[in-house]
């Protein structure tokens, strides 16, 4: 990435700061495939504490970290329920019906959420031998298509309600949850006894180079750590990168903030300029945007990229731009600059 450059397409793009490699390097490592890395022993503790749940597992990603909650919850042939637009659905490849052998039944929310009562009419009924067997739901927070969207957590309390009754397990994947959690000030551990698994991300607004986390209880865990292998992601001496995780934790979490507002007032400007349609509501740090009808996303984006700003396409003439730890007030004022002179 070049000094100047100003990239906007995720928050998957920063690289580990000075400080956060430094202390990778001073980690203590072991075999983890034997469970005698310290340093992600300690990750998994500090983790399963934030959450206040039984166990956690160190995953290579999130998607790992999702596809195995699936395997665990689900036998091929069942069907797990989630938002059309949700990750585990969309982006990981297929993985439902290729690690567990699960098709996905999809609900039509707004921004990737939806109402307890929406589940409850699309839940099968387990005597009707013929239809395939409902056994889990997967809810998304942050949503990721739906643009950094906070679920309301009530709403979560009353979909756990509906699981509870009809004998569902209840995932979250939690790839963006402390955006969330910093966003409406909520506490992690109410999150933490509302599902039965939860996955985390250490490598998007965290600013971790590459781990995820799957948290549960002690006996999921177990099984997990089973599955996980089966999946090719057990690993040695990862304790380097568990601790950038650890280091995430300490410093990367309160900082949310700044994004969110540097978000908020990227939107406010697109909002104020002639050549765009509609901004989404902004909770996080995404900001999606449409452009007015017949204006050519990709045309926009070279607009940009000549500034050396890069933000990516959603299709449909929705493009999107997501802060991180990397994008600083200084680039907000190149970026708003630009913006504001560009004649689209
Ligand atoms: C990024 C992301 C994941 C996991 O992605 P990996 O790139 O595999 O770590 C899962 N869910 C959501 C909502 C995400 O945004």
């Amino acid at each position: 990435m070049k000094k100047t450059e100003i990239n906007l397409i995720s928050d998957t793009i920063t690289r580990p700061t000075k400080e956060m490699l430094s202390f990778m390097m001073e980690a203590e490592v072991g075999d983890d495939v034997f469970h005698s890395d310290p340093t992600v022993i300690e990750l998994q503790k500090k983790v399963s504490s934030i959450f206040g749940v039984e166990s956690a597992l160190f995953f290579p990603s999130g998607t790992m970290a999702n596809q195995t909650a699936i395997k665990l919850h689900t036998q091929p042939s069942d069907q797990l329920i989630c938002d059309k637009y949700s990750h585990v659905y969309n982006y990981e490849s297929g993985g439902a019906s290729f690690h567990s052998g699960v098709s996905c039944k999809l609900i039509d929310g707004n921004r990737g959420m939806f109402k307890a009562q929406q589940l409850e009419g699309m839940i099968h009924d387990p005597d009707k031998y013929y239809l395939p067997m409902t056994r889990l739901v997967v809810v998304e927070n942050t949503t990721n298509k739906g643009g950094g969207a906070c679920w309301d957590y009530d709403e979560l309390v009353r979909i756990k309600k509906v699981c509870k009754d009809n004998n569902l397990r209840y995932h979250l994947d939690g790839a963006r949850i402390f955006n969330a959690l910093v966003a409406k000030k909520e506490d992690p551990k109410l999150y933490g006894k509302l599902f039965d698994t939860i996955s985390v991300c250490l490598s998007k607004g965290l600013g971790a180079p590459i781990g995820s986390l799957l948290l549960s209880s002690e006996e999921n865990i177990q099984r997990a750590i089973r599955i996980r292998k089966l999946f090719g992601g057990g690993m040695r001496q990862v304790g380097y990168l568990a601790a950038a995780g650890i280091y995430a934790l300490d410093h990367h979490i309160d900082r949310l903030k700044e994004d969110h507002r540097r978000a908020a007032i990227i939107g406010k400007a697109l909002k104020e300029s002639n050549w765009v349609d509609a901004v989404e509501p902004i909770e996080t740090n995404i900001v999606i945007f449409q452009l007015k009808e017949g204006l050519d996303e990709n045309k926009f984006m070279e607009l940009l990229e000549a500034h050396e700003i890069k933000l990516i396409s959603m299709g449909e003439g929705k493009l999107r731009v997501v802060t991180h730890l990397e994008f600083d007030d200084e680039m907000l004022d190149r970026v708003l600059e630009v913006l504001k002179k560009i004649d689209f």
